[in-house]
């Protein structure tokens, strides 16, 4: 249920690091006039702005957790302009300031969790639906009856558990932990930036709003954060689609090909293929090909003597050794290659697991727990004086490649030598 071998401290670093900034911007006394100006009209800038990228990659969710904390900023910024005016809080202060605090992690909670799954349009009217639902539900019962509201919000439902430290109305609490927990659960299940920008944006929310009357600019700094976390999250997803491969997790073709522009003189590129992959295929079925590409990353991105491992597509990988040569590399691309050949793979078996991941792969064929394995074929070639571009290293270990396909796979072949190790057949 849990991927945590998927989590990343990376996913995490944008929005600590906008939250960290958002904490010590917040505790800057005598802020300039400059400042001043930038966090009145931050939040709005950021809501267009972040609104507008969000509408290009067709993002909902996205869309509808900054607009969330836009309309908690809206209005909480009323009151707080009108606190700083006039000295004194306005006087549906309290009820506006208390549904705020239980509406907003209800809201960003749902809109988190709530994952894009339908047409578009109608994901787009449902959410809307729902804001508006609980928008005028909120608004007509605070025209209507605010005394009453106010006490219903306001009560201490469970004076055992109110600690003199809670200054949120009570019921604020258990709605930011079941926010949190969703997130949180949400993250664990599928690690990626946006679950984890929510999880740090919850944080910075909580912190947030004892804080909103206290220190000035709070609210007008942790709002634009908190979108940006959410923006910077949708560019951090964006930035990982074109580069990284999905089911591999390695940095893919795209990624190589700036790799390749950012070598020194001094290099060496390695073309790896998965033998008689096909077959295998034909015999254990696309599924189980994908497990076995995934090993065979996983084993080629912990290459050893400062390789690093791309997917160059289908069952192609590309090693970049930068700054080494030849002769430094065979023995750590040879080891690569016997620890692949050597591993045995263990199938999971497919019929106690169906349900995840399989979204638009086929299943063919049902696997019993057994054990398969699978060897490769690198071709290595290292840059000399007469390649005039990375391109032409990489068409030299293709044609080491195919040497080393020739002389009869599951070993390494330099380009221009002989092979490094006579070849296994492999039945
Ligand atoms: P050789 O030893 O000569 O490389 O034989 P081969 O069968 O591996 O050669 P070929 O390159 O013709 O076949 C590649 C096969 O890899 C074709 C395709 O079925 C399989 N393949 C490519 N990409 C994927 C993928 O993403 N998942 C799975 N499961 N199979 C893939
Ligand atoms: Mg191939
Ligand atoms: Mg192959």
């Amino acid at each position: 249920m849990f991927r945590l071998s998927a989590v990343r401290l990376s996913h995490f670093l944008p929005s600590v690091f906008l939250l960290l900034s958002g904490l010590a911007a917040a505790y800057v006394r005598d802020l300039s006039v400059f400042f001043t100006s930038l966090f009145n009209v931050l939040p709005t800038l950021v809501l267009l702005l972040g609104g507008a990228y969000c509408a290009v990659y067709r993002r909902q969710r996205e869309l509808f957790l900054m607009v969330t904390v836009y309309i908690a900023y809206y209005l909480l910024d009323m009151q707080t302009d009108f606190y700083r005016d006039n000295g004194r809080v306005r006087e549906d202060a309290a009820v506006v300031f208390h549904l705020v605090c239980l509406l907003l992690p209800m809201l960003f909670g749902l809109f988190g969790a709530w994952q894009e799954r339908t047409h578009l349009f109608q994901d787009m009217v449902a959410r809307f639906a729902v804001l508006l639902a609980v928008g005028s539900v909120a608004l007509g019962l605070e025209q209507s009856f605010p005394h009453a509201l106010l006490g219903w919000l306001a009560e201490i439902r469970w004076p055992s558990l109110h600690g003199q430290w809670m200054s949120l109305i009570q019921l604020a609490y258990p709605m930011f932990a079941a926010a949190f927990i969703l997130v949180v659960v949400q993250y664990l299940r599928q690690p990626r930036p946006l679950h984890a920008a929510q999880i740090i944006g919850l944080i910075g929310l909580f912190w947030m709003l004892p804080q909103t009357f206290i220190l000035p600019f709070t609210l007008n700094i942790m709002c634009s954060q908190v979108m940006l976390m959410i923006a910077a999250a949708v560019s951090h997803e964006a930035y990982q689609m074109a580069f990284r491969d999905e089911l591999t997790g390695l940095p893919g073709r795209r990624a190589l090909n700036e790799r390749m522009q950012r070598l020194g003189r001094g290099y060496v590129l390695a073309m790896t293929d998965v033998d008689h992959f096909k077959k295998f295929n034909d015999t254990h079925g696309h599924d189980v090909g994908d497990q076995v590409l995934r090993l065979v990353a996983s084993k080629l991105s912990k290459v050893t003597g400062g390789g690093r491992a791309y997917r160059y597509g289908g069952e192609e990988f590309a090693l970049v050794f930068a700054g080494k040569t030849l002769e430094e590399c065979m023995p750590h691309l040879e080891a690569v290659r016997e620890m692949i050949a050597n591993y045995n793979i263990q199938l999971r078996n497919q019929e106690s697991r169906p349900q995840d991941d399989s979204q638009g792969r086929q299943r063919r064929g049902v696997v019993a727990a057994t054990s398969v394995s699978v060897t490769i074929s690198i071709g290595a070639a290292e840059r000399l004086v007469e390649h005039r571009s990375p391109d032409e290293v990489l068409k030299s270990a293709d044609e080491a490649l195919y040497s080393a396909k020739g002389a009869g796979r599951n070993c390494v072949m330099a380009h221009g030598h002989q092979a490094r190790r006579g070849a296994v057949r492999t039945a």
